[in-house]
């Protein structure tokens, strides 16, 4: 089971995608997280990285492809894994593709969470405040005015992969916008559908 959440920042990708990696074994792959730890372990990647992603923008695609693809062999990858944000970039989406082509494996489906953007920001702010109410440090990019630039180069960079998976038949549309438990069952959903053999990914 390969699978791509798909959506704007702060739609919940990484809520949904740690569920997945509980409930059904598979690993979650985060390449904010992974971009996040090579900054903390102060790596060349993480240098680079960390002036872009504070100005809100995309990190080159041969970096975070370059990522993903020492990832995947990963043991706990073979079972399957969960991407949350990645691909980004229609040039990410092909290199996904002609990775996982090399393997004989493929992504089964992408499931885009549908929100409303205009209630992001408001959602970013209260995940801000709440981390501070927690103690807990801010991420740099989580300000009201970044929060803008990462949404643009989600409209800009990541929208205009949609057709390439629609091509594909590969997206799955669900309601970002209910609660947490609403998210999760109609992804759950997808995915039993795809166990009794009525997904068209799997045909
Ligand atoms: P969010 O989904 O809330 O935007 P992420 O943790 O996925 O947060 O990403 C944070 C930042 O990391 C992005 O704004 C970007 O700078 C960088 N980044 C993460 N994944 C990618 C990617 N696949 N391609 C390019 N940049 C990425």
């Amino acid at each position: 089971m390969i699978l791509v959440l798909f959506g704007p920042p702060a739609a919940g990708k990484g809520t949904q995608a740690k569920r997945l990696h509980e409930k059904y074994g598979i690993a979650h792959l985060s390449t904010g997280d992974m971009l996040r730890a090579a900054i903390a372990a102060g790596t060349e990647v993480g240098r680079k990285a960390k002036t872009i992603m504070d100005a809100g923008a995309l990190v080159p695609d041969d970096v975070v492809v370059g990522i993903i693809a020492d990832r995947i062999d990963d043991k706990d990858c073979a079972k399957g894994f969960v991407l949350d944000g990645f691909p980004r970039t229609l040039a990410q989406a092909k290199a996904l593709d002609a990775m996982l082509d090399g393997k004989k494996r493929s992504v089964g489906h992408v499931i885009l969470m549908e929100v409303d953007q205009a209630k992001l920001t408001a959602r970013v702010e209260g995940r801000a405040a709440d981390a501070r109410a927690r103690g807990e440090e801010v991420r740099p990019d989580d300000t009201p005015e970044t929060f803008k630039k990462r949404l643009k180069a989600y409209n800009e960079q990541t929208a205009p992969i949609l057709p390439y998976y629609e091509g594909q038949e590969k997206i799955r549309r669900i309601d970002g916008m209910q609660p947490i438990e609403g998210v999760a069952a109609q992804i759950d959903a997808i995915l039993s559908d795809e166990k009794s053999g009525k997904s068209r990914a799997y045909l």
